[in-house]
């Protein structure tokens, strides 16, 4: 049910959601048939249609969001419609190329899930992530981008001068030039049930469509960061106690002050520091989690059927495995200037020029945003790498 949820929240579609056992208004005859059909979750679309736990593929195909790329090449393919895919799509293709933008998931990327952007320039009273994403997809729409959803760049070949990527679906796609912005996706703890309990009181990032679900109830975040910190502010407006779990013995060396300040002025936010959780436990759902705490060496016990995971991410870059795209020991794309370091760029660069800030060490393929070695971070530098990426891809595609 929460990935559902999850999808609809983060594409900013109204929904309601029902639960059966409670009292509602939902006519008998179609309780009946929800019933009888006995797999839960059920969707009713605007158009009167019922399905019955149907797939994300299933519900964007029922919104109309499923298309195929219509041209068999285009000029830049961008992978990943977080912040620095969608600025790179917007810039594109207002300045003439023909763009198409590939996402495996929903329109937004991290920032997508954040209940409220307060740092990005603009927007005083801060910005929901779903809300700036989804802004950002109309504006591409209107220049004509084409958005490919739920389909993922498996891997890529580079030859005769174009990027040739498989899609999930099987296809190829074909483009002069592309840029990577697939991001990265948090960490996970790696203790047994931790699969067990995914979406079952477990849940990887800030998860805000689940802030309902948390009334009167204790909830607990992993993790220091700004995402986390975001996150402990959000669900205290609805949780009857937020925990944030950190190993460290301060936030301020990695939260924003002005979250380090909101979270101290917040009563029902506890920041349990030199903590880590160690064991998971419950039936069905989680129901109990037992935190280490470094600095006494103790372990206690907490009662928990919600546990919110904001540890540092890993960069989505499996794709780059097969092929000669130079990363660091963590997975990050190198660029530019750092590539001077590694012994196979030496070797393998063929142009008299050097490659561009954002340019791999394949020529015509660039990265952008959180994938990127050593990029800040934020949804302001990988709005603006984004549009510089494009920059260069317009340098390039001069080249060839
Ligand atoms: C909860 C939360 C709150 C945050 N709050 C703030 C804030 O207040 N201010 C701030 O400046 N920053 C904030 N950040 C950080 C900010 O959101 C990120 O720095 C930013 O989103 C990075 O953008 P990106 O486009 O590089 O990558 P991402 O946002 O990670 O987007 C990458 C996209 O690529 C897709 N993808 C991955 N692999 C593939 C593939 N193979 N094919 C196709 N698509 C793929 C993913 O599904 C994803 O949609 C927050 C992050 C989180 C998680």
């Amino acid at each position: 049910m929460y990935p559902i949820r999850d999808f609809l929240n983060r594409s900013v579609v109204d929904f309601e959601w029902v639960d059966l056992d409670e009292v509602n208004d939902i006519p008998a005859n179609k309780l009946d048939v929800i019933r009888n059909a006995g797999n839960y979750p059920t969707v009713e679309f605007p158009d009167g249609v019922l399905v019955c736990n149907p797939t994300l593929e299933e519900v964007a195909g029922h919104l109309g969001w499923i298309n195929k790329p219509t041209y068999q090449e285009y000029d830049l393919s961008i992978y990943g419609a977080g912040p620095a895919g969608l600025s790179a799509a917007v810039y594109a293709a207002s300045e003439g190329l023909k763009t198409v933008l590939i996402e495996k998931s929903a329109i937004g990327g991290q920032a997508g899930t954040s209940s409220l952007i307060e740092n990005y320039m603009g927007f005083p009273q801060g910005i929901s992530g779903a809300e700036l994403a989804e802004r950002a997809r109309q504006q591409a729409l209107k220049f004509g981008v084409e958005i490919v959803l739920l389909q993922e760049g498996i891997n890529g070949t580079f030859y005769d001068n174009k990027i040739h990527v498989n899609l999930t679906d099987g296809s190829t796609l074909v483009a002069k030039a592309n840029i990577c912005a697939t991001g990265v996706e948090y960490g996970k703890l790696n203790l047994p049930h931790e699969e067990r309990f995914l979406h079952k009181g477990i849940y990887y990032g800030a998860g805000a469509s689940e802030a309902c679900f948390c009334h009167g109830k204790d909830v607990y975040i992993i993790g220091g960061g700004n995402s986390a910190g975001q996150a402990a502010s959000y669900f205290s407006g609805f949780a009857r106690k937020v925990f944030m779990v950190i190993r460290k013995g301060n936030l301020s060396d990695t939260l924003s002050d002005y979250l380090v300040k909101r979270i101290a002025g917040i009563s029902n936010i506890e920041v349990m520091y030199h903590s880590e959780v160690k064991e998971l436990e419950g039936d069905d759902i989680l129901g109990r989690i037992k935190i280490f705490n470094n600095k006494t060496l103790t372990e206690t016990w907490h009662d928990t059927s919600k546990l919110f995971i904001c540890i540092g991410g890993n960069p989505n870059t499996e794709w780059a495995a097969a092929n000669d795209i130079i990363r660091d020991v963590n997975g990050y794309l190198i660029t530019g200037s750092n590539l001077l370091k590694f012994p196979e760029f030496q070797a393998s660069w063929k142009l008299d020029r050097l490659p561009y800030h954002l340019e791999t060490c394949v020529p015509g393929s660039f990265a952008a945003g959180d994938v990127r070695f050593n990029s800040v971070k934020r949804v302001a530098s990988a709005v603006g790498e984004g549009a510089m990426a494009v920059t260069q891809v317009h340098q390039y595609l001069a080249t060839i």
